[in-house]
């Protein structure tokens, strides 16, 4: 890209990133509702009323790439933060859409990222849904046409996302990636249980017995989905999102201890400045994480995974730790249903069940038992 086409693409993030910190500042001066059940679709519409959702998508649809950062990941790293903190379900389901974006850029057809790009414009989500329910989703030729058969467990959104990102194991035990229209009301189904947080990400299960798909719905090749480092770099987002709650408990830690007088206690003055260590080293090691992740073509593959899984660890330390600290700093207080800080503390710690944490850190470990961190990271 021409440095005038840099140039406007700066120009334009700084505008988005204004109307980002504008719509932070309304949402965060609303009263708390406790409606854990219902789907943020108000703050949802706010997000694409303001253009950012399209700005995410890719430049030839008319986006701005912003899924695919060229700014060390922070705008993008911003814009999951703030949501997380309005809304870790929206942030969940967010950080979903955004990684359909970045897959479908990397792997996808031009119909397949035009189809993407028209449903994002209505304002509609996409998932990625790879947790596999009972029984596991399989693709298997006919004719001309595939058959997919069984069902996705854990699908985030399940009945607002209108296109989903699934993977399928096909005849020769390969995984392969789809873009699959999820429209089907009677296909919806509740999840396996339900979650004691996270309600409001409408995180049910979706049945595609019986589905037929043309090869053309079939994205990429097979094993691309978990082709690296993209696979593992991605969680340098979802724990972006995680912070968003992590600021957001700090803030209500600091409030209601102003609030009963208690904040002079040494006690209590321990906990903030504990808690603002935890938020900052969350924080900056998911910098790294990003940076990694979006701006060091020439770090071999592996190395950004270490990075971002050790990040993905540090910040669910960080943010188990900090839940820890506030149900001591805030008592009883913190227990009582309806209270903002007992569902986000609810909401946090079930979003932080992420696939395979000791296998995260081991790999991150071993990477790092033969290698020092690079330069720019000490
Ligand atoms: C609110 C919410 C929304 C979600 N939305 C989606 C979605 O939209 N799409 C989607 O695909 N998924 C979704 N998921 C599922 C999510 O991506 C993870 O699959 C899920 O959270 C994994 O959690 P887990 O703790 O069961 O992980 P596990 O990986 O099962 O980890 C549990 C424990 O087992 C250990 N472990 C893991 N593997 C092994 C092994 N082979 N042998 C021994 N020990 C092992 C782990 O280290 C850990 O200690 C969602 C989950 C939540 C909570």
């Amino acid at each position: 890209m021409s440095n005038s086409g840099h140039e406007m693409i700066e120009e334009e993030r700084s505008v988005f990133r204004g109307r980002l910190n504008h719509l932070f500042a309304d949402w965060k001066a609303r009263p708390f509702t406790p409606t854990e059940n219902l789907f943020p679709s108000d703050l949802l519409k706010s997000l694409r009323q303001s253009g950012i959702l399209d700005a995410l998508l890719f430049v030839e649809e008319g986006g701005l790439g912003l899924a695919s950062p060229s700014d060390r990941g922070q705008f993008l790293s911003l814009l999951l933060r703030r949501t997380g903190y309005l809304s870790l379900s929206l942030g969940r389901c967010l950080e979903g859409h955004v990684n359909v974006i970045r897959l479908v850029a990397l792997y996808g057809t031009q119909e397949q990222r035009h189809t993407l790009a028209t449903t994002s414009k209505k304002g509609i989500l996409t998932g990625i849904w790879v947790t596999d329910g009972d029984p596991p989703v399989t693709i298997r030729k006919e004719g001309g046409l595939c058959r997919l058969s069984g069902i996705k467990g854990f699908a985030s959104g399940v009945n607002e996302v209108g296109l989903a990102l699934i993977t399928a194991t096909t005849e020769q035990e390969e995984s392969v990636m789809l873009l699959v229209p999820t429209t089907d009301a009677a296909r919806r189904q509740p999840g396996p249980g339900k979650l004691t947080g996270m309600q409001a990400s409408g995180t049910g299960a979706y049945d595609f017995t019986g589905l037929t798909v043309s090869a053309q719905d079939i994205l990429g090749t097979a094993g691309d989905y978990l082709r690296q480092p993209e696979f593992s770099a991605g969680a340098w987002r979802g724990s972006a999102v995680a912070i968003g709650a992590m600021d957001r408990l700090v803030d209500l830690l600091r409030e209601e201890l102003l609030a009963r007088k208690r904040v002079h206690n040494p006690h209590q003055l321990c906990r903030i400045g504990d808690a603002m260590i935890l938020q900052k080293t969350a924080s900056l090691w998911v910098r790294q994480a990003a940076h990694a992740a979006c701006d060091c073509p020439e770090m071999p593959s592996e190395e950004v995974t270490a990075t971002v899984n050790l990040a993905r660890l540090a910040v669910e330390r960080a943010a188990l730790e900090l839940i820890t600290l506030v149900q001591r700093g805030l008592g009883l207080s913190a227990f009582v249903k309806g209270r903002a800080v007992e569902q986000i503390i609810r909401d946090l710690a079930t979003y932080l069940r992420q696939p395979a944490p000791d296998e995260a850190l081991t790999e991150g470990a071993a990477w790092f038992v033969s290698h020092d961190w690079p330069e720019d990271c000490l």
